[in-house]
């Protein structure tokens, strides 16, 4: 009787150490390949699309860098991932944020400036994961690296659709005919991204 529950004492104390006390146990994976600057595979053929991140696309400045880091930090390693409301997209993708040990991959991407952070209206916009994203974004913009130092077309302000997560250069068709109650208005790109929001992916702010 002792002997086990010394065992399962022990057990647990393993358990804690490896998720840590704050953590939830979420799904362990390892990482087979890098398929973007925010998605990889997992061993089994699952796909991972990084949560609330938008790393660039083929063909966007930048995008070699997005993976060649992702790479780095993931490729050949175990990832734990943590959901936030519904596990997969429509492509069948498992969303999550994801860890290696207690290096938060997401947040290195928008860290570095190799992503903008991407929400959605059903983001838990008060989860840890969320806020530490949005303090990175904010130190990524400050330091003017990687995606804050490209050199962009500037306008005489930004909008965005009340309640919605996007900036838009005030031309885009998706903000035309707003009343001035339906949008928020910013002086500066920079400003609106601090926020929270990220750029349209038509007008490209
Ligand atoms: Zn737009």
């Amino acid at each position: 009787m002792v002997v086990i529950v010394a065992t399962v004492l022990i057990l647990l104390v393993r358990l804690v150490e490896e998720i840590g006390p704050e953590r939830e146990p979420g799904d362990r994976f390892r990482v087979i390949r890098i398929l973007d600057g925010d998605t990889m595979e997992l061993l089994g053929g699952d796909r991972l699309r990084l949560l609330a991140v938008d790393a660039p696309e083929a063909g966007e400045p930048l995008y070699k860098e997005a993976i060649q880091l992702l790479e780095s930090l993931a490729l050949g390693k175990t990832v734990g991932i943590e959901y936030s409301g519904r596990r997969r997209d429509r492509y069948g993708r498992l969303l999550g944020f994801a860890y290696v040990d207690s290096l938060y991959i997401n947040k290195e991407l928008i860290e570095e400036g190799l992503g903008y952070i991407y929400l959605f209206r059903d983001t838990r916009l008060a989860s840890v994961h969320v806020k530490d994203l949005l303090a990175a974004q904010r130190r990524a913009i400050e330091a003017r690296r990687g995606l804050w130092a490209l050199e962009r077309i500037p306008e005489s302000h930004y909008v965005a659709r009340s309640g919605s997560f996007r900036l838009h250069r005030p031309g885009c068709r998706s903000v035309q005919n707003l009343v001035e109650t339906e949008y928020r208005r910013f002086t500066t790109r920079e400003e609106g991204l601090a926020t929270g929001l990220s750029p349209c992916r038509n007008c490209k702010p």
